[in-house]
């Protein structure tokens, strides 16, 4: 039994499945003395047995001696399942806590609860730090990113530990406070929706690559492997080619095509999408490659429209739409990094929304440096972003970053070729087409939403503003046509 007198951790996780379990070994093996705790104890002895010699470790069956084992202000990581359990666990530790202590919640929770909770516990004179944590299992034992929100006060206690037992790039730690109460999780959020849309993009080159040229997935992960020479370089990219190389060990055959083709999500892709809707920001390309999963998964309906379109869709032999397949190749890893700056350009401008609705005050640039190690979606072009946001803070679009919209510009018939040559072969390429959609929109001087405007006071009388005057009209259209000022 643990008492105050031997009070000696510097951190305790509780919660030891993959990701807590992982966390408290980077923790001890960083050098410091983890606390463990997990409601079924046998999660706690296995890593004891496994794994204790890794580091100075002090498990704890009850709550009580987990919480008593900490010197203060005791800094608890929670890490289980987000939602219900985490708000059980918060319980059960704030009727143990003091004033001035920290709770810590790495799982994957939405920001609005952090926000709830952290004023809860401030109430109590409780530090409540929502942290997002990317990386998976491998990140959290060897380095993740971390994006704690929460108060100044916390992060002085916390920063030292988060920035250690962080991922290193070129000797900078991927942590750093985001900014108050949901901060941390809203950025997390995000980072997640943008790899949704990452990996839809990389998903839709294969399958145009596939079908264009007519090749194996070997010779794609050949034409994976080449790009992440280039400025496509990610964990992501790798990890295609590998995926793509792999053959099934029971039949032989592309890994690839022994995989049902039915993406899940957790919901973190769901989760950015309705909070960019809430804000009003346009993240179609995240929106896309969300709606591709679920559609993916709508199986009945898929075979309905296979059986009902067959031979009539008005659809070519998609080996007819590749005339050069050497420019195709060079014309889809274009498109693939076009559509890939728009998908972050559109993320990052969800970040400062949020930012600006919340009073987060978050540093863009700051966020593209804490991912550029050990979260899913790290990459080389991540340094670009860091750098334009260091050039001109208030940006306002990545696109128009002198190095991103040379990217666009010189990729951009690229990329027109190669929706052309989808929607001819009948090629779903949903997020590279809206990307491009997006950049189009932006750039055309007048776009039919005065349309839209009109409509909506013909049959709703909502108003609308004029190009050549000030103030708010409206027309009277099932009368005699004339037009009021309206004052608003
Ligand atoms: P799980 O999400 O599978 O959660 C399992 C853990 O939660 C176990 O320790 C379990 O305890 C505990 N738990 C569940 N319900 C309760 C409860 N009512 N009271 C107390 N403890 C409870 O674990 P993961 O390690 O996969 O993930 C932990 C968190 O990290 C989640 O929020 C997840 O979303 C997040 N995350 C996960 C990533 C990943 O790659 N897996 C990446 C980044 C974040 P017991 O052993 O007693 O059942």
């Amino acid at each position: 039994m643990t008492t105050q007198a031997d009070a000696r951790a510097q951190i305790g996780v509780t919660g030891l499945s993959v990701m807590g379990r992982n966390l408290a070994r980077n923790l001890a093996r960083n050098g410091f003395t983890v606390a463990l705790h997990n409601r079924s104890v046998e999660r706690t002895r296995s890593l004891m047995a496994e794994h204790g010699d890794e580091g100075d470790f002090v498990p704890s069956e009850s709550m009580e001696e987990f919480v008593a084992s900490l010197t203060r202000p005791r800094a608890v990581i929670v890490m289980v399942k987000a939602g219900a359990a985490t708000d059980a666990v918060i319980e059960e530790l704030t009727g143990l806590l003091e004033p001035g202590d920290i709770v810590i919640d790495c799982g994957n929770t939405h920001y609005t609860d952090t926000i709830r909770r952290e004023k809860d516990l401030a109430a109590k004179g409780l530090h409540f730090v929502g942290t997002g944590v990317s990386g998976g299992e491998e990140g959290a034992l060897n380095g993740p990113s971390i994006m704690p929100g929460g108060s100044v006060e916390a992060y002085r206690t916390l920063g030292p530990i988060f920035e250690k037992i962080a991922a290193q790039v070129d000797g900078v730690p991927c942590a750093v406070h985001v900014g108050p109460d949901g901060a941390g999780h809203f950025v997390k959020m995000v980072h997640n929706g943008i790899e949704y849309a990452d990996m839809q993009l990389i998903a839709e080159s294969y399958d145009l690559l596939r079908s264009g040229l007519g090749v194996s997935p070997g010779h794609i992960a050949a034409i994976f492997r080449e790009w992440n020479r280039g400025e496509l370089e990610s964990f992501l990219i790798e990890i295609t080619a590998d995926v793509l190389s792999h053959e099934d060990r029971s039949t032989g055959k592309p890994f690839i095509d022994v995989v049902a083709d039915r993406a899940e999500q957790k919901g973190t892709g769901r989760w950015t999408v309705q909070s960019a809707l809430d804000l009003g920001i346009p993240i179609t390309g995240i929106a896309e490659a969300t709606f591709a999963r679920s559609l993916s998964g709508h199986v009945d309906q898929r075979q309905a429209a296979q059986r009902t379109f067959e031979g009539r869709a008005g659809d070519v032999d998609p080996a007819g739409v590749v005339e050069d397949p050497k420019q195709f190749v060079e014309d889809v890893r274009n498109a693939l990094y076009a559509s890939k700056i728009v998908a972050y350009a559109q993320g990052f401008d969800h970040i400062q929304a949020g930012s600006e609705e919340y009073g987060w005050d978050i540093d863009r640039g700051a966020m593209a440096t804490i991912w550029r190690g050990g979260c899913i979606i790290r990459a080389r072009f991540l340094d670009r972003i860091r750098a334009a946001y260091e050039e001109t803070p208030g940006l306002e679009s990545l696109l128009v970053a002198p190095y991103f919209a040379d990217a666009v510009a010189a990729g951009v018939e690229s990329w027109r070729r190669v929706i052309a040559a989808a929607v001819r072969a009948g090629i779903p390429t949903p997020t590279f087409s809206s990307s491009l959609a997006y950049l189009d929109a932006l750039r055309r001087p007048r776009l039919p939403a005065a349309l839209i405007q009109c409509l909506r006071d013909d049959f709703g009388a909502h108003t609308y503003q004029r190009v050549d005057r000030e103030g708010t009209f409206h027309t009277l259209w099932a009368g005699d046509m004339s037009e009021q000022r309206v004052d608003k």
